[in-house]
């Protein structure tokens, strides 16, 4: 009934990756890829420059494996070595391919140049292998096969720079490969923000069991943790779907408000569901921050295109500037200090009143808090922020959040932290989130 998993091993090519001058990040890309096309990710391994190396790391890998997806050494370079790597572990001699050559001069003829002599080595494939175009780059790929035991093994060969890379595994390789055949494998992602990944799991219980179809498994990344639900044995298509609308009800039912998205952007998930909701009610935001020194408008700039919701800020590190720029009184800075509720919320509705000379904002967000190390007190230690968010409705959020981890941490969790307060308001939830200490109950 089931085909058997095809498995997969994935192997970076090149020095730069060995000495850590460099993270590996098409390993990482192209595991999530294979994993979500059904495929088994078995191995991953790192080789540095050398002939020997690649070519014995191949070998060793098809004898496990259905499918190798290699990364790197394609340039035109000396230490460039996994065509040749490839045609030895195939026991196959190297020729040269006419298109690629064709291609590579016509790529250099785009941009007004000759093909210099040394990138014709690019155009060298196995001769029993395929060569596989490159639209963003000179180095063509390459297809073969190594038969180990009489037992064989595809082996895709991709440019090291990912973005010559991924669209080249999209179109090239995801398709040749057919993962599909008779298996059904779906998955769904589920965005929350607002409680600790043990929390989470505290509350999804034996939904996460690891035996379970299907198989429910959680990771964090920037504050936000992501419900990954994945069916992977279901006989049929409609059963598949039907085991993953049923598990993300459960895990909707027990996290509650905390779920802002499903599926969507898999990258900056928060980022874009906020810009996404400001623009489905033509609404503006503006930024005012102390300790956190623009990462919240970083992070509202992260994504292309935010200019029509995001309108921009006051990075207002000092108490002068805080006075200046957006108008907060001199006696709430003395009396209460610049982290300080009140401050916090005078921050926010001077950056939506500074606004007004722009156009107008609808929400201003407001950061102010005690990043460290040094600059904490008994009754403010570091990690204290304060949050505030005004809108030109009205309404207003001030929140006070301890948060740990040292100084870079707690400035991205203030950042991100302010982006999940507008959430809320957005979306129109009521909720305390991770980290917060006042007020003490969501009142
Ligand atoms: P290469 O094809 O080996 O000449 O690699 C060209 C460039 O691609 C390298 O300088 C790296 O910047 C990048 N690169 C190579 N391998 C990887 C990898 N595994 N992850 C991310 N970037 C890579
Ligand atoms: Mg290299």
């Amino acid at each position: 009934m089931n085909e058997p998993q095809r498995t997969c091993a994935i192997l970076a090519i090149g020095d730069e990756l060995i000495l850590g001058q460099k993270t590996d990040t098409n390993s990482a890309w192209i595991a999530d890829r294979m994993t979500q096309r059904s495929a088994r990710v078995v191995e991953h391994v790192t080789v540095d420059d050398d002939e020997r190396a690649i070519a014995g790391a191949m070998r060793r890998l098809a004898g496990g494996a259905d499918v190798i997806v290699c990364t790197g050494g394609l340039g035109p370079t000396a230490d460039d070595l996994t065509r040749r790597s490839l045609a030895q572990a195939m026991g196959d001699a190297l020729v040269e391919d006419e298109g690629s050559v064709e291609q590579i001069r016509s790529w250099f003829a785009g941009r007004g140049r000759e093909m210099p002599e040394a990138n014709r080595v690019q155009a060298l494939r196995p001769s029993r292998g395929r060569s596989l175009p490159n639209p963003n780059g000179t180095a063509p790929g390459l297809a073969g096969r190594i038969e180990v035991d009489g037992r064989g093994c595809e082996v895709f060969c991709l440019p090291g720079p990912p973005r010559e890379m991924r669209p080249m595994f999209e179109t090239q390789v995801e398709p040749v490969l057919a993962f599909e055949g008779g298996r059904v494998v779906r998955t769904r992602m589920l965005h929350t923000f607002g409680l600790g990944e043990s929390e989470v799991a505290r509350r999804l219980g034996e939904l996460m069991a690891r035996d379970r179809d299907p198989l429910v498994g959680t990771t964090a990344t920037r504050g936000v943790v992501t419900c990954r639900v994945r069916s992977q044995a279901s006989p049929s298509e409609a059963e598949a779907f039907r085991g993953l609308d049923e598990s993300e009800r459960l895990i909707c039912e027990r996290l509650g408000d905390v779920v802002f998205a499903r599926d969507g952007n898999a990258e900056a998930p928060l980022e874009s569901v906020v810009l996404g909701l400001l623009r489905g009610r033509g609404e503006r935001v503006v930024v005012a921050e102390s300790c956190t020194g623009g990462l919240l408008g970083e992070m509202l700039t992260r994504l292309a295109g935010s200019s029509d919701v995001f309108l921009g800020g006051w990075l207002t590190y000092c108490n002068e500037m805080k006075r200046v720029q957006l108008g907060v009184p001199e006696d709430l800075l003395s009396e209460f200090g610049a982290v300080s509720k009140p401050v916090a919320l005078a921050m926010a509705h001077g950056a939506l009143r500074a606004a007004q000379t722009a156009g107008g904002a609808d929400h201003a967000l407001a950061i102010t808090g005690v990043a460290g190390p040094g600059g904490g007190s008994e009754g403010k230690p570091v990690g204290s922020v304060w949050i505030a968010r005004a809108s030109g409705d009205g309404t207003d959020d001030a929140r006070l959040f301890r948060f740990g981890g040292g100084r870079s941490a707690v400035r991205q969790w203030s950042a991100v932290t302010a982006l999940g307060m507008l959430r809320l308001r957005l979306d129109g939830v009521r909720t305390p989130l991770l980290g917060q200490i006042e007020p003490a109950q969501d009142d």
